[in-house]
Parts: structure tokens; sequence; C-alpha cells
């Protein structure tokens, strides 16, 4: 068992926190939110009393914080993370930020002669609750493998994307196809209600056909259709439209960097922002249904 800083203890970082606990290992935590710390004090955790104090021994460093800002604001700098953590440690971030953070944090880390690897994360707080998570690595596969016993105890698919910055690139054009899938897939559902058919006899018949997709076979936005997506419980939970919203930003992002053309993807950014902006960035992305469920007068 390891001795392992966790960093970010919010809506995902607590359970897999608590998930590395239950498996054995001895935690030192720290977040800027005190409630989150009394949340994992009671689970077993150490409480530290700030970032740079917490991985003093530690064996792997774990950061789950919101966005790239974050992230580079707590590793570099004179008084960064990165000068205070121990030479033999594995540094992971399993935030979720631009991959060119990534990479600038990364090369920062090996320059002070750590190890470092970027490790996002899909599967939204059911998965972290249930240790399922997915994990989609970037940087030196002997790093990668040295993590698979941690990560195992928080995920149940891990995969090796490449080098440094692979893994949130991978995962950003996962979440940047999904946005796509579920605003297309609302789009037909919609029409299809509008001209009359059921939605679940239409969503049936297409997750049998070429149409098929993950939002019709599991995910399906239209209320009433699947008793457990978030669609019937009023979009309530589940994965957020400013979620999404954040990922096809970062989508933009590699696009301008990569000079890549995403057409569908900067579409379904627009069509998010601007759900977002009406109102709806708290509910659930499959709530992008709503608007074209509107009848125009
Ligand atoms: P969250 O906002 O619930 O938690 C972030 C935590 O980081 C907060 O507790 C905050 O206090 C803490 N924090 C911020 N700056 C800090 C600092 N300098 N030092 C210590 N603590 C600090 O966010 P979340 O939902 O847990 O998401 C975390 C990451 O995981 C994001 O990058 C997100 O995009 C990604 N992600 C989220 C989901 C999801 O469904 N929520 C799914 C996959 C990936």
């Amino acid at each position: 068992m390891s001795r392992i800083a966790f960093i970010g203890l919010g809506n995902m970082g607590a359970p897999m926190a608590q998930n590395l606990i239950k498996a054995g290992h001895t935690l030192t935590v720290f977040d800027l939110s005190a409630a989150a710390l009394a949340k994992l004090a009671e689970s077993g955790a150490t409480v530290a009393a700030s970032a740079n104090a917490s991985v003093k021994d530690a064996e792997f460093v774990i950061t789950m914080l919101p966005a790239s800002k974050h992230v580079e604001s707590l590793y570099l700098g004179d008084d960064g993370l990165l000068a205070h953590i121990p030479a033999n440690a594995l540094v992971i971030d399993s935030s979720t930020i631009a991959a060119q953070s990534a990479i600038k944090v990364a090369q920062a880390a090996q320059a002070k002669g750590l190890s470092m690897i970027d490790a996002p994360v899909s599967g939204g707080t059911g998965g972290a609750i249930a240790g399922t998570l997915t994990f989609i690595v970037g940087g030196p596969k002997a790093d990668f493998e040295r993590a698979q016993p941690v990560l195992s105890q928080m995920g149940k698919n891990i995969f090796h994307a490449g080098d440094a910055g692979a893994g949130q690139t991978a995962k950003i054009c996962n979440n940047m196809l999904l946005g796509i899938l579920m605003a297309g897939t609302a789009e037909a559902i919609a029409m299809g209600v509008k001209s009359g058919l059921d939605p679940a006899v239409l969503s049936d018949i297409i997750s049998k056909s070429s149409g098929r997709n993950w939002a019709t076979e599991l995910y399906n936005p239209y209320p009433g259709v699947m008793p457990n997506a978030p669609a019937s419980k009023e979009y309530a939970g589940g994965f957020g439209t400013d979620l999404m919203l954040k990922d096809l930003g970062l989508a933009a992002e590699a696009a301008l960097h990569t000079k890549s053309a995403i057409p569908l993807g900067e579409l379904a950014r627009n069509l998010y922002a601007m759900h977002s902006a009406s109102g709806s960035g708290p509910l659930d992305f499959s709530s992008i249904i709503q608007p074209l469920l509107k009848k125009s007068g």
C-alpha cells in the first residue's frame, strides 16, 4: 500500500480519494474548502495545512482540479507544488485541462527530475463513486505502468493514449463527439415528435438502425423514454451543460493549436453556449433537446 497525497476533493475527487482509502492506501489530502476536508477526515484521511505540506513523504501525488488555470497555478512557480514533491514520487493529474497546459506542467516536472502523467477521466460522478472510471493517460509508458495499481482502484478501464498531453487530447476528442452526437440525436427525435411520432417508438427504431449511438442506447434526451436517464429526472444529475461547454472550449483550443477544422464541434459548442446562456448551464447536457422541442407559433 502507498502513501498518496490527494489535492482537489470536489464532486469527483472526494469519491476517488475515498476509494483509495477503502483499498488500504494512506491518504494525506488538501482542498481549499473546509467542508471537503472535513468529509475526507471522516473517511480516514489525514488533512494537511496546505497543498505543499500534503506532498511531504508522498509516493503518489494526485490532483483533481477544475481547469487549466488551477492546475498551472498549483504546480508552477518558485513555491509551486513541483518544488515540494519528493524526487521519487509519481505525479498524476486527473483534471480535464488543455493538452498544452498538461504538456507545460509535465515539462516543468521533468525539469525538476519528477515523473508526471496526465490521466483525465470519463464516467462522471457515478463512475467515481463506483470506482469504475475510465482513465485516459498521457506520458511515458513506464510511468503509466507504475500508476496502474493506483488507478485501477478508482477505475475499470485504463488506457495509454501516448506521450504527455495525449490523455487530454483523447478525452477531448471523445467528448467533442459526445456533444455532437447528443445534439444530433436531440434534433432527430425532436423532429420526429413534431411530426407525430412516439419518442419511445422512434428511439427504438433508431437504436436498431444505422443512426444508433450511445444516446439512443443509454442516455435518451427525451423525457420518459429511459427511466434512469437524466431526461426522465428533469435533467438533474448527469453531465452538466456547462461541463460539456467547457470540454467543447478545450476542443476548440486544441483545434486552433493543430490547425484542425472542427465544423461540427464548433457548431455544437455554440449550441451549448446558447443553451447555457438561456439558464440551462446546470442541467444535464441532454437538455439540449429542450429548445428544439419548442413549437413555432
Ligand atoms: P469540483 O468543482 O466539484 O471540484 C474541484 C475541487 O478543487 C473543489 O473542491 C475546489 O475547492 C478544489 N480546488 C480548486 N483549486 C484548488 C487548489 N488550488 N488547491 C486545492 N483545491 C482546489 O469539480 P469536479 O466535478 O470534481 O471536477 C474536477 C475535474 O474533473 C474537472 O476538470 C472536470 O472537468 C473533470 N471531470 C468532471 C466530471 C463530472 O461529471 N463532474 C466528469 C469527468 C471529468
